[in-house]
């Protein structure tokens, strides 16, 4: 159904913000309008990234969520300034079941499912999810949907 997009995104930020005191989610939107998509899912998708956000930067403060509208698409990033991911790590975090190793289940629990899920969620959509990230710096995962799947 046609939902209206950064309204998703500011309930999915209000819920989330009330989990945590350590951080705190900016948010940098664009006028972005509606999109039609599974709205339970795209709002599945947004919790996954933002909650990685928040686990994976345990000494960071600030998280930024930001919308842009581009031709037909949305696009969306969720950045942290947390452990961040090496490149050749990268590949690999939307795999089932992948953790990457050193990152100890005791300061981080977790399946290994989150980003799985996610990027099938988005690739039944139509769309695309993508990570920039460097090691011990940050990252930034992103997603695109089109306005209304062809
Ligand atoms: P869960 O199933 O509870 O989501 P998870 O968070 O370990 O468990 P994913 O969300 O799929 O699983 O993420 C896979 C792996 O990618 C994580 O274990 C972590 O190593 C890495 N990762 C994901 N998001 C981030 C992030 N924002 N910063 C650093 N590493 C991340
Ligand atoms: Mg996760």
């Amino acid at each position: 159904t046609w939902f209206d997009f950064n309204q998703l995104i500011a309930e999915v930020v209000e819920d989330l913000q009330r989990t945590t005191q350590k951080h705190t989610l900016f948010e940098d939107m664009q006028q972005t309008g509606q999109v039609y998509a599974d709205r339970e899912r795209v709002s599945q998708v947004l919790v996954n990234l933002i909650t990685n956000a928040i686990k994976y930067s345990p000494h960071t403060k600030e998280i930024i969520i930001s919308t842009r509208k581009e031709n037909e698409e949305v696009l969306v990033g969720v950045q942290d300034f947390g452990i961040g991911i090496s490149k050749e790590k990268q590949e690999r975090v939307f795999e089932q079941f992948y953790r990457v190793s050193g990152v100890k289940q005791h300061t981080f629990p977790g399946l290994g499912l989150g980003l799985y899920i996610s990027s099938e969620i988005i690739k039944r959509e139509g769309g695309r999810i993508w990570v920039n990230s460097a090691e011990g710096e940050g990252s930034t995962f992103y997603f695109a949907l089109p306005v209304q799947k062809n």
